[in-house]
């Protein structure tokens, strides 16, 4: 039996990479600085997995930016654009041009496309695809890698995308091929960098394989077959792993064990009913590796439900056969959990439920100990540990609230109904709140500037007291609902100038949630997030929003919007507790949130916007399973929303998505406004709207406000145009794309007061033009 990692984080202990990456582009350190934090990085998680005793430990797993990029760079798949790049400057340079285009130096290039790995937080650029496309060994990182490993002492594993997901993982740039095609070419230079891999000594390669477990059609398939016969024939002896994670192999599962290679790595935390099934079938010459180890999440490992998987798979097919590993890459876990050492951010009692990715690798480690003839006296201790830790969790108080369980129990369908259709709530509404054609509107967010993340540092800092800190806030607020005022917007926002992040600022007021201080992971290049926890029963123990929105409304006549971040989203953004189904934890959620949106009804709120901009990222990898998904969780949305009167309008939000697919899960969330990020297609995304004839009211972004750009009056009357050429005027609200919290103050006044005079002038040409008509 043997032990390997599939991948470890490589942002280091202290986010070393994001800092070092940072001061490398503002060019405040040079090159070689930067790779000498990346070769500690690497250095470090090698001595740890090393001396905790892994097996095959692997390389090529580091990456400056994104593991994919390392691949189009290796094989060389750069595109037109940045041949200047690549002729006058570095390998570092070129790689993160490609990452983060290039505007200096009389250069103008728009970077490479970024898309999210899976159905993880994670981004990977995009690789781009011509027609006829010709690879060649452009860097040779994997083997530099490889090396630095062995003079460490290691005969590693080099880490490479199998050569069909990196293709599929791709974009056709052009019209008349098909991605798949350019196997051929791709071949030799995958072939090549074997060839130097076995002649440095390499022994074990693991290729990563995510789309094995996914839906292919038949010609992915049969390239499947191709290639790993065409690298067989080229390499008889090199031992492959092929990696499949995040979802079950199912109908793929003949093809995968049929493959001509050594070691086939199942993910048994995603889809554990896979076991029996593979090992009925798997061939006499094909080891398993047992992903068993959740690398996705942050809870400590039930040993004993583990160490039932591998007895079941000894039994079968002998311990010699067996690897034990993490699911999938321990990118997606936080470092490690030695560095909270804050009780008063996270307690001792759930602490000792969870593990990081150090962590992880010691229970992998551990549970082959236990899984042998003589497990040592360590690996029984650790296994009372675990036994104490995992019973604990089961039982404590913490977790358990009878009084939300009971809730949940009887909550019914109804609950996930509002008292009338839309078009009678859209009477009453109309009577009551009066708004204009085309009524003005912002996403929630206004500048969160330096001061006001001054304010809310120092108040944590204790250097601001809650009173002083609230007056402050209180200020930029009435400052800001003045300016809408002033403008004329019709639906006002308060600004959420008290909020740090739309997730992290809820799960601080409701209860079942916990926060680390380093729980860091990569999101995108030096990006990092951290998701709150979500450890327990979900209730909301106080108003949480109730206070900002009903100062902001006390201060104007007008409408002031109530803003609430969705059950979706607080869920798809954070840690999530594995006891229980995810559609559950979802359900107290809303029910939290539901409390939440009734009281702000309570006191004279009359426009609430629950924000669901994770929605469409939560669907399933596989098609099959959509459906279920997206019935608990339109009806998780429901239930927030459905505890008002006809006469109180919700909107929700949605950032950029293709809604094709969905659109008919998208009107069944039956939001009286629904708010999209449009300007960047043109509105072309309003067209499924239209085709699908969407019946309640739409805001279709009318200007992008994720680039400074001011934009003109004249483009925002085009825009709208183009929007009311497929949804009626009525239908029709006018707001940016989505929240203003990144931009500057003095884009954003410019920017909306021509967005209110474009409102004004699509309403006075439709007049005109009905005025015409009679
Ligand atoms: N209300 C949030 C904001 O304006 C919405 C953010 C989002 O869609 N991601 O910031
Ligand atoms: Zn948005």
């Amino acid at each position: 039996m043997q032990t390997h990692i599939l991948g470890y984080p490589r942002i280091g202990s202290n986010r070393e990479l994001k800092k070092a990456c940072e001061q490398y582009w503002t060019g405040k350190i040079d090159v070689n600085d930067l790779l000498e934090v990346g070769k500690t990085i690497t250095q470090n998680n090698w001595k740890l997995q090393q001396e905790v005793g892994i097996d095959l430990i692997p390389c090529n797993d580091f990456s400056y930016y994104d593991q994919v990029l390392d691949m189009t760079l290796t094989v060389g798949a750069i595109p037109e654009r940045y041949q200047e790049i690549a002729f006058k400057k570095s390998e570092t340079d070129l790689y993160f041009a490609m990452a983060r285009g290039f505007q200096k130096e009389g250069l103008d290039i728009t970077a490479m496309e970024m898309t999210k790995w899976f159905d993880t937080n994670y981004h990977y650029i995009v690789p781009e695809f011509q027609k006829n496309q010709e690879f060649t060994l452009f860097s040779n990182k994997i083997i530099k890698e490889f090396i630095n490993a062995k003079q460490a002492g290691i005969n590693a594993k080099p880490v490479i995308i199998g050569l069909l997901t990196y293709l599929l993982l791709g974009k056709e740039k052009e019209e008349g091929f098909d991605k798949l095609d350019l196997a051929q070419n791709l071949l030799p230079v995958y072939i090549q960098i074997l060839k130097e891999l076995e002649n440095h000594g390499a022994e074990y390669i693991q290729f990563d394989e995510p789309f094995l477990a996914l839906d292919l059609n038949e010609k992915a398939k049969e390239t499947y077959q191709f290639i790993y016969a065409e690298i067989r024939k080229q390499f008889p002896k090199l031992k492959f792993i092929v990696t499949t994670y995040f979802e079950g192999l199912k109908d793929n599962l003949s093809l995968a064990t049929s493959l001509p290679i050594d070691v086939l790595h199942i993910d048994l935390v995603r889809c554990p009913e896979q076991l029996d099934e593979v090992l009925k079938t798997i061939p006499e010459t094909l080891s398993l590796s047992l992903g068993i180890v959740d690398g996705r999440n942050i809870w400590k490992n039930d040993f004993q439900k583990s160490l039932h998987f591998i007895e079941k798979a000894v039994q079968r097919i002998g311990s010699e056969r067996i690897f034990i590993a993490p699911s999938c890459s321990l990118l997606h876990a936080p470092f490690d959990l030695d560095s909270e050492k804050n009780e008063d951010i996270l307690s001792p009692e759930i602490k000792q439920w969870m593990a990081f990715a150090k962590q992880k690798v010691y229970e992998i480690v551990d549970l082959k100990k236990l899984a042998s003839e003589n497990p040592d006296y360590n690996a029984l201790q650790a296994l009372a540990e675990n036994k104490k830790a995992i019973e604990n969790r089961k039982t404590s108080t913490l977790i358990h609230n009878q009084d939300v369980k009971n809730r949940v129990d009887v909550t019914t369908e109804e609950d996930a109904q509002r008292n009338s259709p839309f078009t009678i709530r859209k009477q009453t509404q109309q009577e009551v709140l009066k708004l204009p054609l085309f009524p003005t509107t912002t996403i929630g967010s206004f500048p969160q500037t330096k001061e006001v993340r001054n304010w809310r540092a120092k108040f944590k800092k204790r250097e601001l007291n809650a009173e002083q800190y609230d007056t402050l806030l209180k200020q930029e607020t009435e400052r800001t609902i003045r300016w809408q005022e002033e403008i004329g917007i019709d639906v006002l926002v308060h600004g959420e100038f008290e909020r740090n992040d739309m997730v992290e600022y809820f799960g601080e007021q409701l209860a079942g949630f916990a926060f680390t201080q380093n729980g860091w992971v990569q999101s995108y290049g030096s990006r990092c997030v951290k998701p709150p926890v979500i450890f327990g029963d979900v209730h909301r123990p106080n108003p949480m929003t109730v206070y900002w929105s009903k100062y902001a409304q006390s201060l104007t006549q007008k409408w002031v919007k109530g803003m609430l971040t969705g059950p979706v989203t607080i869920l798809q953004w954070s840690f999530v507790r594995d006891d229980q189904p995810r559609s559950l934890t979802c359900k107290q959620i809303a029910l939290a949130i539901r409390d939440e949106v009734n009281d702000l009804e309570k006191v004279g709120i009359r426009i609430i916007q629950i924000d669901e901009p994770a929605i469409r990222e939560g669907l399933p990898l596989r098609k099959s399973d959509w459906q279920n998904y997206l019935k608990w969780a339109v009806e998780a949305f429901r239930i927030s929303a459905s505890g008002v009167e006809d006469a109180t309008q919700i909107h929700t939000h949605m950032c950029y998505s293709e809604f094709n697919d969905i659109i008919q899960n998208i009107a069944d969330m039956d939001a009286d406004v629904i708010t999209i990020e449009c300007s960047r297609s043109q509105m072309e995304l309003l067209n499924a709207f239209a085709d699908f004839k969407y019946p309640n009211e739409i805001g279709p972004g009318v200007y992008d406000i994720h680039s400074p750009r001011v934009p003109s009056k004249e483009e925002m009357v085009e825009l709208l145009k183009k929007a009311q050429a497929v949804i009626p005027a009525q239908q029709l609200w006018v707001n940016p794309d989505c929240g203003l919290k990144t931009r500057h103050w003095d884009e954003t006044e410019k920017a909306l007061i021509a967005m209110v005079e474009a409102s004004r002038e699509a309403s006075e040409e439709f007049l005109k033009k009905e005025k015409l008509k009679y």
